[in-house]
């Protein structure tokens, strides 16, 4: 995974800043203090609750069976070769990790295509989505609203098309946490 540096919703607080990639999650740089602090002292915040009384977090490690495995700089892949009904040949690349499948890539040369721009924005989508769906499965990154909008939004090409439309429709129900984005794609 690369690191991040265009301003986009954090995926911790939920406002726009320059993010950096962790875990196959996004954080603004309070976020990240915070992520660093949990991961290199996890005591700490603990002790810190109990003084302040301010109650113990509840952390994504907390909610899953065994710790989340971490996506590497680098992953094997295999790429797939395999033909559509209208006899399209595609490829598919699976990037594997320990033998699970983590992301997913397709493409085609869209030869005969008169709808380039949108078929690769749908592609685009059922490919990030799978991805982060996989993540989830595999690695136990925290699925949220917020992340299925994100990627919703890195797939769309043109104003208005699928993948636009439908977080447009979505951003609606985004949580108070982070209602001063909430019009931010209308
Ligand atoms: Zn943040």
């Amino acid at each position: 995974m690369k690191k991040m540096t265009d301003a986009e919703l954090c995926d911790g607080c939920g406002k726009t800043d320059v993010l950096v990639e962790r875990d196959g999650n996004e954080f603004c740089a309070d976020c990240l203090t915070i992520v660093d602090i949990l991961t290199s002292k996890p005591e700490l915040l603990d002790h810190l609750c109990t003084l302040t009384g301010t109650g113990r977090p509840t952390t994504a490690r907390d909610t899953l069976t065994g710790s989340p495995r971490e996506l590497p700089d680098v992953l094997d892949a295999v790429r797939y070769r395999t033909r559509d009904r209208e006899l399209n040949t595609w490829y598919v690349s699976i990037s594997e990790m320990e033998g699970d499948p983590v992301e997913i890539f397709a493409s085609t040369a869209f030869d005969r295509d008169q709808h380039l721009q949108s078929r690769i924005s749908n592609l685009t989508t059922i490919t990030r989505l799978i991805s982060l769906i996989l993540r989830h499965i595999f690695l136990g990154e925290v699925l949220t609203l917020d992340k299925t909008l994100k990627q919703l939004r890195r797939s769309s090409r043109q104003k208005n098309d699928l993948p636009d439309m439908l977080s447009n429709v979505l951003s609606n129900y985004r949580t108070s946490q982070s209602e001063g984005e909430r019009h931010r794609a209308a």
